[in-house]
Parts: structure tokens; C-alpha cells; sequence
């Protein structure tokens, strides 16, 4: 491929309207996780003296942004879009390089933010208001929504531009003002994101990125007493932090956590489908997306066959080099994510589920510098298993062998999480059953248990969510308050 990638380079803060250095000088390199050695770039490793001045510009210029006409706003969102799309082999490449990801992965993902921000540029001109009938008739009672003020967007880095993109898309075309703190592992991919927004003009401050740790920027922002929303996307973990801290200051906030995803193979199902969506849902990516298959749970009837068709199929697989064309696995995105992807295989191990396939790295010398490993997958597992429970967030399969499709559902509920779950039957009575019973905001019949379309409600049940809902028109419920207005002459 032809490269249109420059590294090591420096990569400002933005905010009021211009690109800073950080005020402690500092920066912190972003690494190749395929190549330990190659620098990314640069990234300014920020203090709370950085975020107060970026809030602080977010704040004045909300009080503008808000005033302007929501076809006004969208139109910054459409010159946003195309200036995205000039440069999205650039972003593309990046965000490869930066986490690993394959090339193709990575445009289709780029596409998917630059439809996201058309789409959010078109609710500029729908509806935001009810009438409700008043018992006065004298009265005009409707609703209005007005915007929540500045909105902290804290995102993840295993989807590196379409999350800030579809949390701050939504909070831009609604009035508010943003300050985004990405993950610092694809920090240099989120500031070419902002360079592009910010090519749209919008008025100084109504957009602002501080990149920095977690610990100090993304708390800092939940914390804020002048940031007025939060919307989060990550772990549990820090998720649970983040919106303790914005609720002790009644601050609006928005959870999107894990997931430890079930798909069920039916007896009648047609196996090489499914053995393709459990491979597409749970190695794609490496297995780093919230909605990534991880358990696969096969009436008895059919396991022996879809196992086998599984493994001929996963022998197919090409690991290496997210650039190489025909790379079908990337490798983990940096150095911790594989060492917890190894030591759930080791627990898978001790727990006495069977390693089928997979569990190292590749035997490969080209891929030695990177953090590889094979997909893997486990036979022999029981629901009380940890790999079977917690999220491992990488390429690893348990498949867990049910009776019948009432004990398929039952086990594929017995989960924390309820992020997305997917059947693959052609039986009426069990999609009924699934429809009704799998408690997961995703439901999906005949298809992978990953992916979902930017125009529908995402988000998860239980532990995977707050249970608000991101993308399509449901954004407008957390990035919103409604006003409830009683109108009498
Ligand atoms: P993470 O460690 O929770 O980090 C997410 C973001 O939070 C990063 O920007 C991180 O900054 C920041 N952060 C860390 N500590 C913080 C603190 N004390 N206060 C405030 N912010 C803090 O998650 P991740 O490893 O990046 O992403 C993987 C997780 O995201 C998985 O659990 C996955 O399931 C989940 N995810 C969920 C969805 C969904 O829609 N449900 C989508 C994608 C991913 P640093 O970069 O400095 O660590």
C-alpha cells in the first residue's frame, strides 16, 4: 500500500479555538502495538490546569452555540464530514498503526463516523417538542429540549473515531459544547479527528480536546463542577468511577461498559452461518469490541459438526500486520490487553476447559515485535467458568454445550453483562422466545452479535450500561433536558 502516514510527530491540545502545548511541556509517545518500537507520535500529557482552561472556553462559548439555529449547527457538522472524508486514508492508516486494527477495518470505520456526522447534521432540522393537550383551554402546553451546557466525552480506544465521533456529533448538533478526553493509547487518532471538526470552523470553544491520563483528565472531568454531562465509554471499572463522581454533583452521565456477548447455534441452525458470525463477531478486531462474541452456547444436537466446521475455518485465519493486505488479526492493542487476554487462557486452563485451538502467540518471526496471539478457542466450558463470566476483550471462544434452546437462553442470561446477544435458528417459536426473554438492549436473529446501525439506539442492560441509549435519534435523550412549557395568554 501506499503510505500516507508521517510518525513521531506532536500532536497540541485544542481549545478555544486554537492548538496548545500542555502547560506542563510534557508529552507521552503512542506506540505501534504491532511494532513496539515505532512512535505513532507524540501527545501532550496534560494537567487540570488544561482542562480548567478548556472548560472554561467550553462554557463561554455554549452560551452562543446554543442560540444558533439547529440547521446552522448542522451545517458545521456536514463541512466536518467532508473534511473528514478528504483525509480518511491518513486517519485510516493512523488508527492502524495506533492500535492494530486492519486497514480495511479502519475505513470502515472512518466511513462510519463521517455518515454519523451527516446523519446528526440532518436532526438539526427535526422535531424536538410535543404538544400535550392541556385541560385549560385557554392553554399552549408543549415540550421544548435545550441543551445540557458543556458535555465531557470520555472514550475508549478500541473504536477510535467512530466513539467520540457519535458521542460528540450528537452533543454538538443539540447545543451543547464539548470537551473531549480520549484514550491516550489512540490519542494522536482522536487529535486528527478534532484537526478535521475543527477545519469546520466552528466558533471558537464550542470544541476542545485535552489529551492526558485517565486518572487525572478523565476525573478531572468528571469531577468538573462546570461540566454539565459525561458520557463515558469503557470499562466497568472506571465506568463506576466516573459516574459516582458526576452524580455526587448531580451532573447528567452516560455509562457504555462491557459486555461478555452470547450467541446461540440452534439445532436447525445453518452451521456454516453461524460458524462464520461466531468467527466475524468474536475475532474480528481482535476480539477489543464491547459487542465481541465470547460465548457460544450449541444445542447438543449440533455441536460436534459446528465445532469442526469452526476449527477448519479458524485454520484459515491470517494474523499479522493490520497494514498487510489479506490480515485478517490484528494484534492486541498494547502490551496489558495481551497480558490479560494470556492469563484468562492460563484461568481458562486451570478452571479445566479444554484448549481446541490457539492459546499462544503466532510462530511467526515477523510478528515477534508485536502483541499477538492466535484466535483461541475453548471446548468443555460451564457457565461458572471465568471465561465464561468476565470480559477478556480479546479472541477467545468458549463454547459451552446446552440441552435444549430453554437452557440455551437461561445460560446465555446468567451474565452480569447484557450489552448484545444474537441466535442463529430458522425457528419461529425460539426467535419468539429470544426476542422476549434475552435480556440484552442488542437482540439479534441471524446475524453476529457485533455491529449495529448508527441510525438504531445502542446500548446495553445490567451491568454493560447506565440503560440511557447512544446513537440515532435516542442520542437526543441524555445529550437534552426537555423543558415543559404551560402557555397562557
Ligand atoms: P478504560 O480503561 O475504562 O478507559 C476508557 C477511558 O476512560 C479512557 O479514556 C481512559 O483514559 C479513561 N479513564 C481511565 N481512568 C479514568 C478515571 N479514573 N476517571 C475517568 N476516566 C478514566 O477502557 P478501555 O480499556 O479504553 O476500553 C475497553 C473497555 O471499553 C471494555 O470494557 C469495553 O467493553 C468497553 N467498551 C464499551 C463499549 C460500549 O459501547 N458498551 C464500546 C467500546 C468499548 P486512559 O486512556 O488514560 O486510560
Amino acid at each position: 500500500m501506499t503510505s500516507v502516514f508521517v510518525g513521531g510527530q506532536t500532536y497540541l491540545n485544542y481549545m478555544n479555538g486554537e492548538w496548545r502545548p500542555g502547560a506542563t511541556g510534557q508529552t507521552v509517545p503512542s506506540m505501534n502495538p504491532a511494532r513496539k518500537s515505532e512512535v505513532v507520535g507524540y501527545v501532550q500529557s496534560s494537567s487540570l490546569e488544561d482542562l480548567n482552561q478548556a472548560v472554561a472556553s467550553a462554557k463561554a462559548a455554549q452560551l452562543g452555540w446554543r442560540k444558533l439555529p439547529g440547521s446552522v449547527r448542522g451545517d458545521y457538522l456536514f463541512k466536518a464530514a467532508n473534511a473528514l472524508e478528504r483525509r480518511i486514508d491518513e486517519i485510516a492508516e493512523t488508527m492502524t498503526r495506533e492500535m492494530g486494527k486492519t486497514l480495511p477495518e479502519a475505513k470502515g470505520e472512518t466511513t462510519r463516523g463521517i455518515a454519523i456526522l451527516r446523519y446528526y447534521a440532518g436532526e438539526g432540522m427535526r422535531k424536538i417538542g410535543d404538544v400535550i393537550p392541556s385541560t385549560d383551554s385557554e392553554a399552549l402546553m408543549f415540550t421544548t429540549r435545550v441543551p445540557l451546557g458543556v458535555v465531557g466525552v470520555i472514550s475508549p480506544w478500541n473504536f477510535p473515531v467512530a466513539i467520540p465521533i457519535w458521542k460528540m456529533a450528537p452533543a454538538l448538533i443539540y447545543g451543547n459544547a464539548v470537551v473531549l478526553k480520549p484514550a491516550q493509547e489512540t490519542a494522536v487518532t482522536a487529535a486528527k479527528v478534532v484537526e478535521c471538526l475543527a477545519e469546520a470552523g466552528f466558533p471558537a470553544g464550542v470544541l476542545n480536546l485535552v489529551t492526558g491520563s485517565g486518572s487525572v483528565i478523565g476525573q478531572g472531568l468528571a469531577e468538573h463542577p462546570d461540566v454539565n454531562g459525561i458520557t463515558f465509554t469503557g470499562s466497568n471499572q472506571v465506568g463506576k468511577r466516573v459516574g459516582q463522581a458526576a452524580l455526587a454533583r448531580g451532573a447528567k452521565y452516560q455509562l457504555e461498559m462491557g459486555g461478555k456477548n452470547p450467541i446461540i447455534i440452534a439445532a436447525d441452525a445453518d452451521l456454516d452461518l453461524a460458524v462464520d458470525a461466531t468467527i466475524s463477531g468474536g475475532i474480528r478486531s481482535t476480539g477489543q469490541k464491547c459487542t465481541a462474541t465470547s460465548r457460544v452456547i450449541v444445542h447438543r444436537d449440533v455441536y460436534e459438526p459446528f465445532k469442526e466446521k469452526l476449527l477448519n475455518k479458524l485454520k484459515g485465519i491470517t494474523v499479522g500486520h493490520g497494514l498487510d493486505a489479506g490480515t485478517w488479526l490484528g494484534p492486541c492493542a498494547n502490551e496489558n490487553q495481551l497480558q490479560t487476554v494470556q492469563s484468562y487462557i492460563q484461568k481458562g486452563i486451570e478452571e479445566g476447559a479444554e484448549l481446541l485451538f490457539g492459546g499462544a502467540a503466532p510462530d511467526h518471526p515477523d510478528l515477534a515485535e508485536g502483541f499477538y496471539i492466535q484466535p483461541t478457542v475453548f471446548d468443555k466450558v460451564t457457565p461458572e467458568m471465568a471465561i465464561a463470566r468476565e470480559e477478556i476483550f480479546g479472541p477467545v471462544l468458549a463454547l459451552i454445550q446446552v440441552e435444549s434452546m430453554e437452557e440455551a437462553i437461561e445460560v446465555a442470561n446468567d451474565s452480569d453483562y447484557g450489552l448484545s446477544a444474537s441466535i442463529y435458528t430458522q425457528n419461529i417459536s425460539h426467535i419468539l422466545a429470544f426476542i422476549q426473554d434475552m435480556d440484552a438492549g442488542l437482540v439479534r436473529i441471524n446475524a453476529e452479535t457485533a455491529g449495529v446501525e448508527l441510525q438504531a439506539p445502542f446500548g446495553g442492560m445490567k451491568q454493560s450500561s447506565s440503560h440511557s441509549r447512544e446513537q440515532g435519534q435516542a442520542a437526543i435523550e441524555f445529550f437534552t433536558s426537555i423543558k415543559t412549557v404551560f402557555l397562557k395568554a
